[in-house]
């Protein structure tokens, strides 16, 4: 049986305030949910602390970023043990943003999966092609290269700490989701990448991202190879990330 999760990633928003009334009112809403869902916060690393303060045993926590490092003169970094330290269990690795906006390499990425999984937490592989690539009729290609790259240094007795997001770059904070045939279709070819890989495929939670709705969450989580959503926006919003943990069937 695969992992159900669902993950809010707050990227660079939210607050002290946000991280105490918002998590205990989502801890407190998802606690006695029978689905079996995995519900967990990634808020700015600043805020861990909080988070975890108010995430009352039920909740999990991660980071959006870690630094290829384990320690050192990296003004600004923080080191997967650090997460770990501060009471984490997940490491988002090679979000689109970081990917674009911090140019962070298939190389940097694949470092920091081997730092994140060294340090105990699960790495969440960030993967998507752009409208550009999808339209170019890449998009197949693409994750199948981000995955193979970012995973190249998983041994065989780590792959249980690897869960893999696809978001497509279209669809994040757009409003345009990709249809739950598409979002099906993608993750179909990329458990099929993994298990070429030589991974355990059909045990590694694969996570749909992008424009993740109350509206739209119970359609995608319906589909076979789709084991829950990786959240921005409507994870902000207490009742709406509430919603969608509930739509896991
Ligand atoms: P939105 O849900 O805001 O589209 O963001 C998705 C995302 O990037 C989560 O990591």
């Amino acid at each position: 049986m695969r992992r159900k999760i669902v993950a809010g990633n707050w990227k660079m928003n939210g607050s002290k305030a946000l991280a105490q009334t918002l998590v205990s009112d989502v801890q407190s809403q998802t606690a006695s949910l029978d689905n079996g869902v995995e519900v967990v916060i990634i808020p700015p690393a600043i805020y861990v602390g909080d988070v975890v303060a108010n995430a009352g045993g039920s909740l999990s926590v991660g980071v959006q970023n870690v630094g290829q490092w384990s320690s050192g003169a990296y003004t600004g970094e923080i080191a997967a043990e650090m997460a770990v330290d501060q009471g984490c269990q997940y490491a988002l690795v090679g979000h689109s943003e970081r990917r674009q906006l911090f140019g962070e390499s298939d190389d940097v990425v694949a470092q920091k999966v081997g730092r994140v999984i060294g340090a105990g937490l699960h790495a969440v592989l960030c993967v998507g092609e752009t409208l550009e690539e999808r339209e170019a009729g890449r998009a197949e290609s693409v994750v199948a290269s981000q995955v193979k790259a970012g995973l190249a240094g998983v041994a065989k007795d780590q792959w249980q700490r690897v869960i893999v997001a696809y978001e497509p770059v279209w669809a994040i904070g757009t409003g345009k989701t990709a249809t739950a045939q598409d979002a099906q279709a993608m993750h179909a070819s990329l458990r099929q990448v993994l298990s070429e890989m030589g991974a355990p495929a059909n045990e590694i939670s694969l996570l749909y991202g992008g424009s993740v709705k109350a509206d739209n969450a119970a359609a995608l989580f319906a589909e076979p190879d789709i084991d829950g959503g990786l959240i921005g926006g409507a994870s902000l919003v207490a009742e709406d990330f509430v919603s969608i943990c509930r739509s896991v069937p």
